[in-house]
């Protein structure tokens, strides 16, 4: 059986996280969250995780090297030899790149890249709203989270040209998911 490796881009409040459940559901692989990893370090009181944590509420990016090396681990574990899906990485084009080396060191098939499209005003007022808030969901770091994505993540798009589906992330969950669904097995 061929492998199903998946990466989720969008911005803060696409609706990202959601999506990535959810297809990890549907399709029997895990998904990798770098910043719930890193939310995970944060709360352990490493000293890495204390570093990372100061830079996360104030809504900037992490060092690349930290989350390749993250993500390098987790993808060499056993669950993910059906596939994966990433969701939170890569988030600069440094780490595309190495992104790109890693599955070519472990030998792994093609990714298929999702990004998922919010208008802006959408996502302010999305993360604005959100029930269950994070230390990072407040004006300045989520004017930073926008910022950063625009500036170092939608270049990340360019990297994957020939291998991305733009969906639609607004309206219902479910009809989202199932038209990422759609998307993925229309082109294979
Ligand atoms: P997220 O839960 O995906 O919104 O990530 C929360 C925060 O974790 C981000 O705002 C960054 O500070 C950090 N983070 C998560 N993934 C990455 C990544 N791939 N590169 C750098 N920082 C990251």
């Amino acid at each position: 059986m061929s492998e199903r490796n998946l990466i989720l881009i969008g911005p803060p409040g696409s609706g990202k996280g959601t999506q990535a459940k959810r297809l990890a559901k549907r399709f029997g692989i895990p998904q990798i969250a770098t910043g719930d990893i890193l939310r995970e370090a944060a709360a352990s009181g490493s000293e890495a995780g204390g570093r990372a944590r100061s830079i996360m509420e104030r809504g900037h990016l992490v060092p690349d090297d930290l989350v390749i090396d993250i993500v390098r681990a987790r993808l060499a574990k056993e669950d993910c030899n059906p596939g994966f899906i990433l969701d939170g990485f890569p988030r600069t084009t440094g780490q595309a790149e190495a992104l790109d080396a890693i599955l070519r060191e472990q030998g792994r098939g093609p990714v298929r890249v999702v990004a998922l499209v919010v208008a802006d005003e959408e996502l302010v007022r999305r993360i604005l709203s959100r029930g269950e808030s994070r230390a990072d969901d407040n004006e300045g770091s989520l004017r930073n989270r926008l910022e950063v994505y625009d500036r170092e993540t939608a270049p990340v798009l360019e990297h994957y040209r020939s291998a991305l589906v733009e969906i639609d992330g607004m309206g219902d969950m479910a009809q989202i998911t199932d038209a990422i669904v759609e998307a993925l097995t229309e082109q294979r």
